[in-house]
């Protein structure tokens, strides 16, 4: 009998919110009940917040691939960003670079401060030319900041950070090298891919930890001015009370992923390859990293992004909601809405393409089941839609 319940939720959407891990909770729970004490008091209390604040350090520490002594706590990915952009400006003046595929958590304050944006290539890979090209420009303020994302939020791609800061190190030796790891932090060892760069990303809510919590990774001898002044938290370096408990899961969560990580990347790699073939045996949908053909680059192993032929992705997205299928477009903004994706753009992907982007994205909870349903959701949901489409589309030439 067909209770007209919903279908249980395949969720696919892991890059915009992983589901915080069950022990993180667990250790969070006391710190925002009976252990309530402000870390900067000096009672007992103060003390064990302080104390708890300061373990968590430690496997966040180890993820970063820094000294405990060199992570700033922050209130997640995006501040952690822009207190590596804006401190780095505001300490030693200069301009900053970035490349053209950030989060819009590195692109908008690079373009605020007058900064400019460095070319990838089709499969999403930092031009090194283009960046020389950058450093040498002498029309401008010199550059003090390149921030280079370690892997992009919609389509995966890994960057070759080495051959960035072997460029950054040649032809601006002054600058600082900023990565924004917030999303290869889960899947890839950052003690190698970010061991180049000055200043680190991350953020909770990608690796299992809660939202709103976050951390910056600067390396000794690095000028970062504060971005928030007052009581002096974080060696001065960010001021406010420590979220304490949103710490102490963070701390947890990184340990997780310590211990996890190479066994999941590699049923995450299986399980991408699997939802990949299913995904494109449908007519008309290509992967967008490798499409006609282009070597693929080094990729995270949870992100399955396609450009779906003769339909638009809102519309995709609403019918496979409907089926209980959760993905995305292009990165989502505040409203919900979907907004043309300056990755595939930068990307070369045509806006034709790109109108039929989607991004399945998969985590720690995924398993076949998600896999399955899509098989079973999508063909149906793409031939309706292109039932539907070809009058507006003629309507449109
Ligand atoms: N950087 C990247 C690459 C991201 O994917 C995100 C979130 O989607 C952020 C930064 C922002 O992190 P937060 O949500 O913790 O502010």
């Amino acid at each position: 009998m067909d209770l007209g319940l919903p279908p249980p939720e395949a969720y696919l959407d892991h890059a915009a919110s992983t589901p915080t891990r069950p022990e993180v909770v667990e250790a969070m729970l006391p710190w925002l009940t009976e252990h309530f004490g402000n870390p900067s008091g000096s009672h007992a209390r103060a003390r064990a917040a302080r104390r708890a604040v300061d373990e968590a350090r430690e496997p966040v520490a180890e993820l970063l691939g820094c000294a405990p002594g060199e992570v700033v706590f922050t209130s997640g990915g995006t501040e952690a960003d822009d207190l590596a952009i804006n401190g780095v400006l505001d300490a030693v003046g200069g301009r900053a670079v970035c490349s053209a595929i950030e989060h819009h958590a590195v692109l908008d304050p690079v373009l605020h401060r007058g900064g400019a944006t460095v070319a990838v290539d089709a499969v999403g890979v930092v031009d090194l030319d283009d960046l020389s090209r950058q450093l040498v420009n002498t029309d401008e303020a010199p550059v003090s900041l390149v921030s280079v994302m370690a892997a992009n939020n919609e389509v995966g791609t890994i960057q070759p950070l080495d051959a960035v800061a072997a460029v950054v190190a040649r032809h601006a030796p002054d600058a600082v090298l900023h990565t924004d790891a917030v999303q290869a932090a889960a899947w890839c060892d950052l003690r190698q891919l970010a061991s180049a760069a000055a200043l680190v990303s991350l953020s909770g809510h990608k690796i299992g930890g809660p939202k709103g919590v976050g951390a910056l990774a600067v390396r000794p001898g690095v000028a970062v001015a504060a971005r928030l002044r007052g009581g002096g938290q974080e060696r001065g370096r960010r001021s406010g009370t420590h979220n304490v408990a949103g710490i102490v899961g963070l701390g947890v969560a990184a340990d997780l992923v310590l211990t996890h990580r190479d066994a999941t990347a590699a049923r995450m790699t299986s399980l991408r390859d699997e939802l990949e073939s299913v995904v494109t045996s449908v007519p008309g949908v290509v992967a967008t990293v490798g499409r006609d053909g282009a070597a693929r680059p080094s990729r995270l192993p949870t992100i399955c992004h396609v450009c779906v032929q003769g339909v638009s992705s809102e519309a995709l997205l609403f019918l496979l909601d409907d089926a209980g299928i959760a993905a995305s477009a292009a990165s989502s903004c505040a409203s919900g809405a979907t907004e043309a994706s300056h990755v595939l753009a930068a990307m070369g992907v045509t806006s034709e393409q790109a109108r039929g982007s989607l991004r399945f994205s998969l985590g720690w909870t995924s398993d076949e089941v998600v896999v399955e349903r899509v098989a079973a959701a999508l063909p149906d949901a793409v031939a309706r839609l292109r039932l539907l489409d070809v009058p507006s589309r003629a309507g449109e030439r």
